[in-house]
C-alpha cells in the first residue's frame, strides 16, 4: 500500500475513531492504582486474577498515529514520537488532560529539574505558553517519554503487512500508563487501533503489582544487556526480579523468537522455507511461537478448506492467551471462503473463545472486521 500523506492520516484517524466506538473503556474491579515500592505509582491486583483474564480496556487521552508523526517536524528527531505527542498534548490541554498528567511521574512528584537541552526550542516556547505555571516543559516531556505507550495493531506480523500497518502510534493512557515495567511481566497488552487491552498472562494472587513490558515481547527473551539497550532508549533502568537474577535465561512461556532467529527468518525468501525454519527452532523450545502462528496462517489463507483445518489446529494448540489480534486475523482469513454458514459459525465460535459470550456476537465481529479492513 502506497503512502499518500494527509489522506492516510484522515483515513487512520477515522478508523481509530470507529474502533474506539466499538470498545467502551473498561476497568476490572480486580485492579487498582496504588503506591509502588519501586517507582511511584503502579497497578495492583485487589483480588485473585486468573490467567487470560481481561483486566482493562483503555482509550488514550491523547494519541499520535505514526502517519502523523511521519508528517511532523519531529520525525527524524531522537525520541521524535514523544516530542510529537508532547506537542499535541500542549495544544489540546484541558482539565481532563491535566488531571491525568498530574498522576504521572515526574509531574506528580515535581522532582528535580528535567533538562530540555536536546528539545527543539520552538517546542519549549510553545509548551511555556500552554502549560500551567507549575508544570514545566521539561517535566511534561519527561512524563510523556516515561509514560507513553506505543500501540501496534498486529505488531508481530511477518507475512501479512498489507493490512493495518498504519494503525500504530503512541498515546498517553489514563490507566494503562500506570503500569510499571518488568522483564517478566504478568500482564500482556495489545491494541486494536489505539484502544489498548490488558490481559493477565499468569494467575495472580490479590495484592501483587501488575507489570507490562515496555519493550517488545521478542526482546524479553534476550540477555539483560540487550534488554537494557532498548529500555535505555526510554531512559529506564530496570530493577525487576529477572534483571536482579543471576540466572538470566530465556523465559519458556514467551511466545516469541529471539532477534537472531528473526533476522535469519527475514532472510529466507520463500514462505515454505520460513515455516520449515521456524518448525526446526520450535523443536528446541516448548512453546508455540507467534511467528509460526502467523506464517501458518498465511499458508492456511492460501490453501482453501485445507487451510481452515490448519487454522483450527493452530487455535487448539495456543495456550489460552488468544487475543483480539488472533480474531481479526481469523476474520480476514475467513473472508477468503466467502459468506456461508460455516464462516458465520466459525466467527461466532472464535468470538466466544476470545471475547466471551457477551462481546463475541456475529454483528460485533462483522463491524470490527469492516472497520479494520484496509484492503
Ligand atoms: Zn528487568
Amino acid at each position: 500500500m502506497e503512502s499518500d500523506g494527509p489522506s492516510d492520516s484522515l483515513r487512520v484517524r477515522s478508523t481509530l475513531q470507529r474502533v474506539r466506538s466499538l470498545f467502551a473503556p473498561y476497568m476490572s474491579e480486580s485492579i487498582k492504582v496504588s503506591e509502588s515500592d519501586s517507582s511511584g505509582l503502579g497497578m495492583f491486583s485487589t483480588k485473585y486474577i486468573t490467567r487470560g483474564e481481561l483486566i482493562l480496556i483503555d482509550h488514550p487521552i491523547v494519541s499520535v498515529p505514526d502517519v502523523d508523526l511521519a508528517l511532523s517536524p519531529y520525525n527524524e528527531h531522537d525520541g521524535g514520537d514523544s516530542l510529537c505527542l508532547t506537542d499535541v498534548i500542549s495544544s489540546n490541554f484541558s482539565p481532563s488532560v491535566e488531571k491525568c498528567l498530574r498522576t504521572l511521574y515526574p509531574i506528580r512528584s515535581n522532582c528535580s529539574l528535567v533538562k530540555t537541552s536536546s528539545v527543539p526550542p520552538e517546542l519549549v516556547d510553545r509548551l511555556r505558553c500552554h502549560l500551567p505555571d507549575n508544570i514545566s516543559p521539561g517535566h511534561l516531556i519527561a512524563a510523556v517519554q516515561l509514560n507513553s505507550l506505543g500501540y501496534y495493531t498486529f505488531p508481530e506480523l511477518v507475512t501479512y503487512d498489507d493490512h493495518l500497518r498504519f494503525l500504530s502510534g503512541t498515546g498517553i493512557y489514563p490507566q494503562g500508563s500506570m503500569f510499571n515495567h518488568s522483564c517478566h511481566p504478568n500482564i500482556n497488552h495489545y491494541a486494536v487501533g489505539d484502544v489498548t487491552f490488558f490481559r493477565a498472562t499468569h494467575d495472580i494472587p490479590a495484592g501483587e503489582e501488575l507489570f507490562i513490558s515496555y519493550i517488545g515481547r521478542d526482546l524479553l527473551v534476550e540477555s539483560k544487556s540487550i534488554r537494557d539497550e532498548f529500555l535505555n532508549a526510554r531512559d529506564f533502568k530496570c530493577a525487576c526480579s529477572k534483571c536482579k537474577d543471576v540466572d538470566d535465561g530465556p523465559d519458556p512461556w514467551l511466545e516469541e523468537l529471539g532477534i537472531q532467529e528473526r533476522a535469519k527468518l527475514r532472510l529466507l525468501k520463500s514462505r515454505e522455507e520460513r515455516v520449515l525454519y521456524i518448525e526446526q527452532i520450535l523443536k528446541s523450545h516448548d512453546y508455540i511461537s507467534r511467528d509460526v502462528f502467523e506464517l501458518k496462517f498465511a499458508m492456511a489463507r492460501d490453501s482453501g478448506l485445507t487451510g481452515l483445518a490448519i487454522w483450527n489446529e493452530l487455535i487448539s494448540s495456543t495456550n489460552g492467551c488468544l487475543d483480539m489480534q488472533s480474531i481479526v486475523l481469523r476474520m480476514h482469513f475467513l473472508r477468503n471462503f466467502g459468506q456461508n454458514d460455516t464462516v458465520e459459525a466459525e466467527l461466532v465460535e472464535t468470538g466466544r473463545l476470545v471475547l466471551g459470550d457477551d462481546m463475541g456476537s456475529f454483528d460485533f465481529l462483522q463491524s470490527l472486521f469492516r472497520i479494520t479492513d484496509f484492503k
